[in-house]
């Protein structure tokens, strides 16, 4: 049974694909995560009993610490594990440099050391910066161009991943993609802050004037493509996964209030983030080409899930 070394995976994405990799593979999981205020235990609680799955508590960016919890060699690793936050990262960007950069490079050091084979960095279409309304969609050759404190550590990262590559001609992959949405995600983000505010009768907050455009990918056909990149990436490549979905936040706000049958429901304009992005798009032509991967889940289907899945915790509160 190969071994797959997860980090981040009591997240968001982190999270769904472990579920999916123990759905669908034979894979055995280490799950490694700090545990920050963003990780939920109760994400991964349902595969406590499986043979295949372990959970270490570990920070990435404390280089001992990782080393101490590598005590095995595993296939791969990948890399969700980081500060994913733009607020916070512009509020305080020091967290984001000790996961997202050290943390990458203390990865790297294993894996170079021998305690892997192979490692995927999960990384974000934000590293390409903001798009104007006509322009074309991202693509694996776009300039770097972060606008802000999380996605210069992203591009960062990156770049470290490159230059393991080309150093050290280690087995990496990057992965970029869009914004992600489905079960499991932290209610800061705008899916789950719209649907729980609604569910509890309580202001929606809209940045600026709702008009920015992000391009939506469900979150299982984001782990369909990290599988297939983890068993046919080829070495060094950098791979788009994108949702072909652009969005404006006001339109999925709307939409949310449609899906939970919400007529009238306030939404407070808060001032706009710092150095917003106005707009993302990715173009995953080369992920089709070369993996054979689309996105399967359309926005509106995906969105009825979510809302269900949400829905259902809540009721389970009750
Ligand atoms: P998340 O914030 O929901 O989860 C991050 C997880 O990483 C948490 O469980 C946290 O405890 C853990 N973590 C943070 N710092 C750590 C450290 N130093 N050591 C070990 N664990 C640590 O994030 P997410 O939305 O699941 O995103 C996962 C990855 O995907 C991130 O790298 C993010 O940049 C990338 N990404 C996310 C999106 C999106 O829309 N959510 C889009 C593109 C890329």
């Amino acid at each position: 049974m190969r071994k797959l070394l997860i980090t981040g995976g009591a997240g968001f994405i982190g999270a769904n694909f472990i579920s999916y990799i123990l759905k669908n593979t034979n894979y055995e999981i280490t799950n490694l995560d700090a545990l920050t205020y963003a990780a939920n235990l109760e994400n991964v609680r349902k595969f406590e009993g499986s043979d295949r799955y372990h959970f270490v508590k570990c920070d990435i960016g404390n280089k001992k610490e990782l080393e101490l919890a590598l005590t095995q060699k595993y296939y791969a690793i990948i890399n969700f594990a980081a500060e994913s936050h733009v607020d916070r990262s512009i509020a305080n960007p020091y967290p984001f440099i000790h996961s997202n950069i050290n943390g990458t490079l203390n990865l790297l050091e294993a894996v170079l050391a021998g305690k892997a084979y192979k490692m995927i960095q999960i990384s974000t279409d934000e590293v390409y910066g903001s798009l104007k309304p006509n322009e074309p969609p991202f693509t694996e050759h776009s300039p770097l161009a972060p606008n802000n404190p999380y996605s210069a550590s992203k591009a960062a990262a990156d770049m470290l991943i490159r230059s393991y590559f080309k150093t050290h001609n280690l087995v990496l992959n990057i992965t970029r993609s869009s914004n992600n949405f489905g079960p499991m995600q932290h209610n800061e983000k705008l899916i789950p802050k719209v649907i729980t505010n609604c569910l509890n009768d309580e202001k929606i907050p809209l940045y600026g004037d709702g008009q920015d455009i992000r391009d939506w990918l469900y979150v299982e056909d984001h782990c369909r493509a990290i599988h297939l990149v983890l068993e046919n990436g080829m070495p060094g490549e950098v791979y788009n996964i994108g949702g072909a979905q652009e969005k404006k936040n006001i339109e999925v706000i709307e939409m949310i209030f449609k899906k939970l049958g919400k007529e009238v429901v306030q939404i407070l304009k808060v001032p706009d983030r710092k150095g917003h992005d106005r707009r993302y798009a990715i173009d995953s032509t080369k992920i089709l080409n070369d993996l054979g991967w689309k996105p399967e889940v359309t926005f509106l289907d995906g969105l009825t899930r979510t809302c269900e899945w949400y829905c259902n915790k809540g009721n389970e509160r009750k």
